[in-house]
């Protein structure tokens, strides 16, 4: 990707200031390399303060033409509607949101079956016991029927206040998510599709920031 810099409206980067040349410089960028190069202008190109003809840059280096204000990498790229940098960042994002879905699916799952089944086998375990002790005793024996009838409720009630939790705990994932997996120019959320599926359209469809480098 080429990315021209100076002052005729041709540019990527129009630069309004007299001592600026009309094809200044531009910046030559692709996956591994920044590199920027003056285009034979009356008043040169600045990296960090020294004249420069042709130089690989780097995010922290101050860019500067002629008299012109100060320019980072970062500028340069946007102004030709680069936004891959930030779009990479988002592989994570999407990557760390499926994980803790599943995550607390799973563990909920787990934790309700738990809580349904261990008062259907408590009972058991009390009637023995008791049936045991108490030879048939009618008091023991009524407490152990009563825990058995009860058993289930309990069990039902518990395992269906677990499960609630899961739609709260994906609620709060999900608004998270809302917030960060968005375009980094525009900020259209970008819905619950892989980035990999995003990445194969290499530009957001709402404002054509370029997701991908060419
Ligand atoms: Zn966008």
């Amino acid at each position: 990707m080429i990315i021209k810099i100076g002052k005729a409206t041709t540019n990527d980067l129009v630069i309004d200031n007299a001592s600026v040349s009309r094809e200044h410089a531009r910046l030559l960028s692709d996956k591994s390399s920044n590199l920027l190069e003056d285009l034979g202008s009356t008043n040169g190109t600045f990296v960090n303060d020294i004249q420069i003809l042709k130089k690989q840059i780097g995010s922290s280096d101050r860019i500067r033409f002629a008299n012109s204000d100060i320019y980072t990498l970062n500028d340069l790229l946007h102004a030709s509607n680069d936004y891959s940098e930030e779009f990479d960042k988002l592989k994570n994002v999407y990557k760390s949101y499926i994980e803790e879905k599943v995550k607390i699916q799973s563990s909920n799952q787990l934790k309700t079956r738990l809580l349904q089944s261990l008062p259907f086998a408590l009972p058991g375990i009390i009637g023995v016991t008791i049936g045991f002790l108490g030879k048939g005793n009618p008091t023991l024996l009524g407490i152990s029927l009563f825990i058995t009838i009860l058993a289930p409720t309990v069990g039902i009630y518990m395992g269906a206040k677990q499960s609630a939790k899961t739609p709260a705990l994906l609620q709060k994932i999900a608004d998270n998510f809302k917030i960060n997996y968005v375009c980094p120019k525009c900020g259209a959320f970008l819905g619950e599709i892989p980035w990999e599926s995003l990445a194969n359209k290499k530009e957001c469809p709402a404002c054509k920031a370029k997701w991908i480098k060419q």
